[in-house]
């Protein structure tokens, strides 16, 4: 008698472990070791290999672009769209100094009001080779159309290197869609509109990158925050 109960409290005990097991088998990873892995990434120079492959393949089809247009002795007027934060100037400073923590209007706020957030060294190159090709530039950014982070975001650009472009798009303050993706394309249709060809679309989320008007998209690595 004593023997069958004795099994079946062993097997209760195995059920219950079974179960408890399973309700953490999905524990997520602990926080601090989650900021030390984003630290590692950026110190470790794996975060700029990253970006540097995917510029390279959009300077690799830029110059496709205008192998072709060149032959074919097109003259429309080819256009670039850059997002800015985290594909031209990088917030890495900003987000460390806040622990990796804090919303994204508070890093975005802080890193226009320093106004002097580091270039993205690749992203200047495919710049450059745009300008040298008479490739027309535009900024599509979610940094807010104040006449104040209009100012420093022009003053960033320029000291970052990026002093000619065609026009620096900035998101209405009362903006309130669910996705910045709602914003970004209507931008790209209104150079569509005025006659550009979109070839090269490239940006470090994917709300930047959906909807359309550009030939290609290209999507830089990003594991620090996301925007809808
Ligand atoms: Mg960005």
């Amino acid at each position: 008698m004593l023997s069958r109960k004795y099994l079946v409290l062993s097997m209760s005990c195995i059920l219950l472990s079974l179960c408890s097991s399973a309700l953490y088998a999905t524990e997520p990873q602990n926080l601090q070791i989650t900021k030390n892995t984003l630290i590692n990434y950026h110190d470790s120079g794996a975060y700029e290999q990253d970006i540097d492959a995917v510029v390279y393949q959009a300077q690799a089809y830029l110059s496709e672009v205008i192998a072709e247009q060149q032959k074919q002795k097109s003259k429309e007027k080819l256009a670039i769209v850059f997002d800015i934060d985290e594909t031209v100037l990088s917030s890495y400073d900003q987000m460390h100094r806040l622990t990796f923590g804090g919303t994204l209007d508070e890093i975005n706020r802080l890193t226009a009001e320093e106004r002097n957030a580091p270039v993205i060294p690749a992203a200047l190159a495919l710049y450059k080779q745009a300008l040298k090709e008479n490739v027309h530039i535009f900024f599509i950014t979610g940094r807010h159309n104040t006449s104040q982070q209009q100012k420093n975001t022009v003053q960033n650009l320029h000291a970052a290197g990026f002093t000619q472009y065609d026009g620096l798009m900035m998101k209405p303050v009362n903006y309130n869609k669910p996705s910045a993706s709602i914003y970004k394309t209507a931008m790209r249709k209104k150079i569509t509109d005025q006659g550009y060809h979109i070839v090269l679309n490239i940006g470090d989320q994917m709300s930047d990158l959906r909807g359309g008007y550009a030939d290609r998209t290209y999507k830089l690595p990003n594991p620090y925050y996301y925007i809808p």
